[in-house]
C-alpha cells in the first residue's frame, strides 16, 4: 500500500517553500526547488538540493506555471510534489496533472479540492452532511432582484461572498439595502477579476463573530483526526494577522463538538491529508461552517506547538499511503501558542506595501520562539508576491505568558530598510481587549486608530546604526529597550526602540 517518497518538488517560494524544505530533509528526502528570475538567490533555493529556474517573476510566468512545475519534477526525478499554500495549492486542474504525470500529489483528492474550492458548492454538499451553515442564499441564476429579495428574507447585515473566493476578496458587508447593489457589481467585479468566476452568494453577516478554525489531517485508510482548534479573529478586511491556539472563546464541550463537526465535514467529501475547516462562531456557543482550505494554512506552527506534531512530516506519510501514526485520544494539546504575521507594509499609509530591500533582518531566538522566513538580510521585497517576512510563533505555557513572550520576541527582532507592521501587531497585543481574549473579526477594522502607534520612524541613519550594534549580544535584561542617556540622540524618540518600524 504505501509507497516510499525520496525526492520531492516544492511548487513554491518564501517561507512556505522553506518550511516544506526542512520536512523532506528531516524525512530524509531530497528537496526540489524552483525559483522565477527575482528568487534566484531566495533562501528556499539555497536550502534545497537543487533548485531550478522556471521563468519571469510574475506568478503567471513562473509559479503558476503548471507545466513547467510538472517538466521540472520529471526532469530532476522526483516522485511527489508539494504545492505549499496560495498559488496553485487549491487548483484541482494541477493537483489532478500531477497525478497524471505518476507522481504523489501531498494534498487532497483533486475531487475534494473541486468540492471546496467552489463555497456554494460546498455549502451545499455540509446541508446535506448536517453541519451548521450560516444562514444564506444561493443560486446559480440569481439576478440582482434575487439577492436583494433574499436579502430582505435572511436580514440585514448581509455579506456578499465570491463563490471562488480566497484571501478575503470579493466579500462586502452590507448594512444598508439601498447600497446592496453597488456591493453586488463591486464584488462581482472583483470576483471575476481575482478568481476569473463573477458568482456570488449570500450570508447572514454574524456580527461581533470570532473565526474558529479545526485543523484536520486523513490517511487513505479511512481514519480522520482533528487536531484541535486556531482563532483567527484578529482580521484586518478579512485577513487574518494574529493567530492562537487554544481560542479563549471555547468551552471544551464546545471543542469537541466543533472538532467532531470538522472531521464530517471532511468524511463528507472523502478528504485526506491536511486541511483546515473554518467556522464563524458567536459568543453564545454557536458556530457556523464557513469555507475548507484544502491545504496546509499560513497559520499552521500554532497547531504544531501545542501539539507537538509536524503537520508537514505527517502530510508526507499520509499521502506515501502510511497509516496515520496515532488516534484521536493521543492528541493532547498543551500549552499556548500565538502567531503574528510580520509583513513589510505602512500600517500608517494604508497598509500599503513597503517594497524594497530587507537590508538586515535578525529574527527573534529564545526558548519557546520560532520563526518561519524566506527572507533573509539583502533579500528585496517586489511587487510580485506576498510582502510578508516572516512569521513569529511563540509558545508558553498560558496565554499571558504566550503574549509576553511575543512582546519580547516582537522587540528583539531586527528589520532595517523596510517598513513593517511590527508596531501595529505590538499595539494590537498590548490592547486590554486583546488581553482579555475578546478581539472579534471587526475588532482591528473598528479600532485601527487606536492601533496606529504615532511615532515617528526612527531616521535611517540610527537604524544602520542599530545594525552595526551586535543587538543579540547585548545581555538579556529585564528589559531589552534600548535606554538613551542623551535626550538628542534620535534614540531618544518614540515609546522604545522599535526597530521593527
Ligand atoms: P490562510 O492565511 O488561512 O492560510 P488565506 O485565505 O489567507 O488562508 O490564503 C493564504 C494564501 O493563499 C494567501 O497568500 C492568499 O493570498 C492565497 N490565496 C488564498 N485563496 C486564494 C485564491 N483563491 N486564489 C489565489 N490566492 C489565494
Ligand atoms: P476567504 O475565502 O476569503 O478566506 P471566508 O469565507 O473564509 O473567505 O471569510 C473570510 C473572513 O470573513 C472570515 O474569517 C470572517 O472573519 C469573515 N466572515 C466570513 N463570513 C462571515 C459571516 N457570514 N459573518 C461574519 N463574518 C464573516
Ligand atoms: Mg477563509
Amino acid at each position: 500500500m504505501s509507497r516510499r517518497l525520496t525526492k520531492c518538488l516544492i511548487a513554491n517560494r518564501g517561507e512556505i517553500a522553506v518550511r516544506v524544505i526542512r520536512a523532506c530533509h528531516e524525512s530524509g528526502m531530497h528537496a526540489v526547488a524552483v525559483y522565477s528570475d527575482v528568487d534566484a538567490n531566495a533562501r528556499h533555493v539555497q536550502l534545497a538540493d537543487e533548485a531550478y529556474a522556471i521563468g519571469a517573476a510574475s506568478p503567471a510566468d513562473s509559479y503558476l506555471n503548471a507545466t513547467k512545475l510538472i517538466d521540472v519534477a520529471r526532469r530532476s526525478g522526483c516522485d511527489c510534489v508539494h504545492p505549499g499554500y496560495g498559488f496553485l495549492s487549491e487548483t484541482e486542474t494541477f493537483a489532478a496533472a500531477v497525478l497524471e504525470a505518476g507522481l504523489v500529489w501531498i494534498g487532497p483528492p483533486p475531487d475534494a479540492i473541486r468540492l471546496m474550492g467552489v463555497k456554494t458548492e460546498a455549502r451545499a454538499r455540509m446541508q446535506q452532511a448536517g453541519v451548521p451553515l450560516v444562514p444564506g442564499f444561493q443560486a446559480d441564476d440569481a439576478d440582482d432582484a434575487a439577492f436583494i429579495a433574499a436579502a430582505v428574507t435572511i436580514g440585514y447585515p448581509v455579506m456578499v461572498k465570491a463563490a471562488g473566493g480566497g484571501g478575503g476578496k470579493g466579500i462586502r458587508v452590507v448594512y444598508d439595502p439601498a447600497r446592496l447593489p453597488e456591493a453586488l457589481a463591486g464584488a462581482r467585479r472583483e470576483a471575476e477579476h481575482a478568481f476569473g468566476d463573477p458568482r456570488l452568494f449570500l450570508e447572514k453577516y454574524i456580527e461581533a463573530a470570532r473565526h474558529v478554525e479545526i485543523q484536520v489531517i486523513a490517511d487513505s485508510h479511512g481514519h480522520t483526526l482533528h487536531l484541535f482548534e486556531r482563532e483567527c479573529s484578529a482580521q484586518r478586511r478579512h485577513q487574518k494577522i494574529v493567530e492562537e491556539s487554544p481560542s479563549p472563546l471555547l468551552t471544551p464541550e464546545r471543542r469537541a463538538r466543533m472538532g467532531a463537526a470538522a472531521v464530517e465535514a471532511a468524511r463528507a467529501v472523502g478528504y485526506t491529508n491536511a486541511g483546515t475547516v473554518e467556522f464563524i462562531a458567536t459568543p453564545d456557543g454557536a458556530f457556523y461552517f464557513l469555507e475548507m482550505n484544502t491545504r496546509l494554512q499560513v497559520e499552521h506552527p500554532v497547531t504544531e506547538m501545542v501539539t507537538g506534531l509536524d503537520i508537514v512530516k505527517l502530510q508526507f506519510a499520509v499521502a506515501a499511503g502510511e497509516p496515520l501514526p496515532l488516534a484521536q485520544a493521543d492528541v493532547q494539546p498543551r500549552g499556548h501558542a500565538i502567531e503574528c504575521r510580520v509583513y513589510a507594509e505602512d500600517p500608517r499609509n494604508n497598509f500599503l506595501p513597503a517594497i524594497g530591500p530587507v537590508l538586515k533582518f535578525i529574527p527573534p531566538e529564545g526558548p519557546g520562539v520560532r520563526v518561519d522566513s524566506g527572507v533573509q538580510s539583502g533579500d528585496t521585497i517586489t511587487i510580485h508576491y506576498d510582502p510578508m517576512i516572516a512569521k513569529i510563533i511563540v509558545y508558553e505555557a498560558t496565554r499571558a505568558a504566550a503574549i509576553d513572550r511575543m512582546h519580547a520576541a516582537l522587540d528583539r527582532t531586527v528589520i532595517l530598510g523596510t517598513t513593517t507592521n511590527i508596531p501595529f501587531l505590538r499595539a494590537l497585543l498590548a490592547h486590554p481587549t486583546f488581553a482579555a481574549g475578546e478581539v472579534d473579526t471587526r475588532f482591528v477594522d473598528t479600532h485601527l486608530a487606536e492601533l496606529l502607534p504615532d511615532a515617528p520612524p526612527l531616521p535611517d541613519a540610527a537604524l544602520i546604526a542599530a545594525a552595526l550594534e551586535d543587538w543579540h549580544q547585548q545581555p538579556a535584561g529585564s528589559d531589552r529597550r534600548f535606554a538613551p542617556t542623551d535626550d538628542a540622540s534620535p534614540w531618544a524618540r518614540g515609546d522604545s526602540f522599535r526597530i521593527g518600524g
